[in-house]
């Protein structure tokens, strides 16, 4: 039986985690919480062709769900797959790392 694919969101500025599944039928991944009550926030990743990096692409959607605390960061730090995302805002510079589970 296939593993479920995860993402998981760090925020930096607050230490918040947003944990997303990924849904196969449209190759995204979508916030776990946030799809209970209907809101869609996504994540997509991309490798780069040139330099064959990967780096994620986050929803414009805000989420209504509430996040997680920072514990759970200590849990996930470990895992390889983790990418540094520049959100590209000027009115919240925020960073955060996303980490995804083994695939
Ligand atoms: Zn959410």
């Amino acid at each position: 039986m296939a593993v479920q694919k995860v993402l998981w969101l760090f925020l930096i500025q607050n230490a918040m985690i947003y944990e997303y599944f990924y849904s196969a039928s449209r190759e995204i991944f979508v916030c776990s919480n946030c799809i209970k009550k209907n809101h869609h926030v996504t994540a997509k990743i991309h490798v780069d062709e040139k330099n064959g990096e990967k780096f994620v692409e986050l929803s414009e959607n805000e989420h209504i769900c509430e996040p997680k605390k920072d514990e759970f960061a200590a849990r996930i730090i470990n895992h390889s797959n983790f990418m540094i995302v520049d959100r590209d805002d000027k009115t919240n510079p925020a960073k955060a790392i996303v980490f995804t589970s083994k695939e």
